[in-house]
């Protein structure tokens, strides 16, 4: 995930985000996949998954044999992913930037799925 982690040294300590591998925890993941759920298409309240970050090979494997444990297909939820350095170049641009329906773009409600709330909600 993206998470803050705390920085020791000069000239003062700091909090700032860094990608942590929810695979194997390490921190500064440079070649890496962002991975998340989407019930987009399936009837009912559309809902999403936090935003998971693995290494590319074995933890972003790993990661989805328990993506699709969590959050199961017969449910609607479907996964996507995207490169890291493409996903943070799109967060970038659009942290700050409010969507605007006259931008031709639609919004719609969405539900947080916890892992746990996932499987509660079967
Ligand atoms: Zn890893």
């Amino acid at each position: 995930m993206i998470e803050y982690v705390g920085v020791l040294g000069p000239p003062e300590a700091l909090n700032y985000p860094i990608s942590v591998c929810d695979t194997c925890r390490e921190q500064g993941v440079e070649r890496g996949n962002v991975i998340w759920g989407t019930t987009a298409g399936a009837p009912g309240l559309r809902r999403g998954t936090p935003i998971h970050v693995a290494h590319k090979g074995r933890c972003d494997a790993a990661l989805d044999l328990w993506f699709a444990q969590v959050y199961f297909d017969a449910d609607g939820w479907m996964q996507l992913s995207e490169e890291l350095d493409v996903f943070a170049r799109q967060l970038a641009r659009n942290a700050t930037k409010p969507l605007s329906a006259g931008d031709g773009i639609r919004t719609y409600p969405l539900q947080l799925a916890l892992p746990r709330l996932a499987q509660e909600t079967r």
